[in-house]
Order: structure tokens, then sequence, then C-alpha cells
């Protein structure tokens, strides 16, 4: 039988949802009627165009691409299930950071592919040489991991990346950057220069598509063509297709929202990054990560509130997803306030 660690979302329905890095705020009503006018016009009882080149050529002018280089899939979990399932199996590893996303373990586990951790410190940070060592000495068959790291939000250079990406030149080095458009760096262009460098994007943070399901793998043009053929056809609906092609003919004015996002980000880190009974990390993601060991009382606070927000079981570690100006304000008073209590 196959181990598989299940992924399971939260279900508790607070008022303040902070618990799943969505973006805070939906299309707005211009975008919204424009993509329903353009869903108006399809064809929905024909099967969706398979190679998404509507989707992809959007994707590819935003990001200043080829559109060669680019996979899409439902979501950037579908890209990262692909690539495990392409490229290990039984007898194979994965090699990945303590702590990291946890679907890897997921579609791992489904090919009965053995996971290989690298632990990382308090804050995420790592010793990136420390972390080639322990790969080599495993024999590991593909390195994945989120960049910046989700939970922690830190995130390596690409020098430190290019690093590890030239110390494992014959197996696939995979960087999810699932949180990049919050983040100082990418290594998106960096995918032209190697053949074993590939990069996992999504249309459910900064681009606030969480519902609709759009992620991009990204690499080498001769590698996109060796994959191409093995991605299940039509996996992405027409409706899909069209609602990421139209919120990216507008991706300019996703800027000054990511923007916002960050700089709220920096003021919240700043404002919590003293208290006595709650430690915050920086973060280049949208979202913060902390530890407590208050940590029940202060998610009870928190609940009583209506925010919900991530907690890990297993530790003394949570996140929480920056939201409107508004929902930020509110969290810093009360973990303020909550700390206060204690000293
Ligand atoms: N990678 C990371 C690091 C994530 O946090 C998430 C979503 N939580 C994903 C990938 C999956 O994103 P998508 O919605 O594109 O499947």
């Amino acid at each position: 039988m196959k181990q598989v660690e299940t992924y399971a979302p939260p279900k508790e329905n607070g008022k303040i949802m902070l618990n799943a890095n969505e973006l805070y705020c939906d299309l707005d009503e211009a975008l919204r009627k424009e993509v329903l006018y353009e869903l108006s016009k399809l064809s929905f009882h024909r099967y969706p165009d398979e190679t998404s080149k509507e989707l992809i050529e959007a994707y590819a002018k935003v990001m200043e691409l080829d559109a060669a280089c680019i996979l899409a899939g439902n979501g950037s979990d579908e890209m990262l299930g692909f690539l495990i399932q392409y490229f290990l199996g039984k007898d194979k590893k994965l090699y990945t950071l303590q702590p990291d996303f946890s679907m890897y373990d997921y579609y791992a586990g489904m090919q009965e592919t053995q996971v290989v951790k690298f632990v990382t410190d308090a804050d995420g940070r790592f010793d990136v040489d420390a972390f080639i060592e322990q790969g080599r000495e495993q024999r590991v068959d593909m390195i994945l991991f989120s960049n910046p790291n989700n939970p922690s939000g830190h995130a390596l250079s690409n020098q430190e990346l290019l690093k590890i990406v030239d110390a494992f030149p014959c197996i696939p080095v995979v960087i999810d950057e699932a949180y990049a458009e919050f983040a100082r760096d990418s290594m998106l262009k960096e995918t032209s220069n190697y053949t074993n460098l590939y990069v996992t994007r999504t249309l459910s943070k900064a681009y606030g598509l969480a519902g609709v399901r759009l992620g991009f793998l990204i690499g080498n043009k001769a590698m996109m063509q060796t994959l191409r053929p093995h991605i299940v056809p039509y996996n992405i609906s027409s409706v899909d297709q069209k609602i990421g092609a139209v919120v990216l003919r507008h991706a300019s004015r996703y800027q000054p929202l990511i923007q916002s996002i960050c700089e709220e980000r920096d003021k919240l880190y700043q404002a919590l990054a003293n208290l006595q009974t709650i430690t915050f990390y920086p973060s280049q993601a949208n979202y913060l990560y902390g530890r407590s060991q208050r940590k029940q009382a202060m998610l009870k606070r928190l609940q009583e509130h209506g925010i919900v927000i991530r907690n890990y079981a297993n530790d003394d570690s949570f996140r929480i997803t920056i939201g409107s100006k508004e929902e930020n304000a509110c969290i810093k008073d009360l973990l303020v306030a909550f700390d206060k209590e204690d000293t």
C-alpha cells in the first residue's frame, strides 16, 4: 500500500482568513466584467486547446520568456506532481527541506519515493555547502524546495541557488517559486542556461487566482520539448485558460498591489519583531512565520476575534498571511496586546 501524507486544507470558516497565503482581494469590477464577457464567447461543447497557447503566450509576455520554455498546469501543484512522477519512483530519492511545502511528501508518497530532508534553522536559513554534502552522501535523484520557503519566508540568493544547480548537474533541481513575486530575486531567467534547472510558478498567490487553479513549469527549451508530450491532455479547462489569459493581459495592474503587500509585510514584521513571547522572522513572501511557547493561547485569542492563521501542529510555529491594511493592523494590535499580558 502506498504511504501518502495527506494534505488537509483547513476547513475553519473565520471572518479573517490569513491561513492560505491567498490574495486578500478579488478581481476588481472592470476586470471581472471583462473576464465574464470573454467567457461568454467560449464554446463549451469543445475540448480546450491542449497546448494552452493563449495562456502560455500571455504568461511568456509578462515574464519576458520564450513560450517554448513554458508548460501550464492545473495549479503549480500539478506541475510539481508531474515532475515527481516523471523523474522519480520506487527506489528513488527526493531531496527537500524541513520544513517545506507538504505536497512534496504527498506526491512522493504516491510514487513510493523516499523523501530525504535537510533540516533548516528556526528562521528557515541553512548552510548551502552542508545541504550539498548531505545530498551527495545520500545520492539523491531530484532536488525540490520552495524559494522563498513556505513556511519560513526565507529566500536563498540566486548565487546560492546556482551553487546547488552546479553541484548536481545530472539530476533535476526544481525551485518552487510560488511566492517569487514578493521576493527580491528569481531563477526564471537562469532556466535557459541550464539543462537541469526547473522553476514552478503560480497565479494563485500574487495574481489572486487560487480558485482558478493555474500554474506553470519553466525550463530549458529542449527539456520542455521532451516533457510536453507527457502532460495529461486537456489538463486545463477552456474556462481556466481564458481567465488566466485575460488577467495576465492586465498583469501590470498587479504591481502596485504586490508592492503594497511587501510594504505591509515589512511594516508588520517591524511592529512585531521585538515582542517578548512571540518570535517573528524576516520574510520575502506574502506571509510571516513565527514561533511562540504560548502559541495555543495566542491561536485561541485570534480565533475569538475571527482570525484564522496557519497552525503547525507538531511544534510551536505558525504562519500569518499578509492581508488588507485593516486586517494587518487588527492582527498587529491583538498580538502586541497579547504579548504584554505575560510581561
Ligand atoms: N508551492 C508552494 C510553496 C505553495 O505554498 C503552494 C500553495 N500553497 C503551491 C506550491 C501550490 O500552489 P497552486 O495553487 O499553484 O497549486
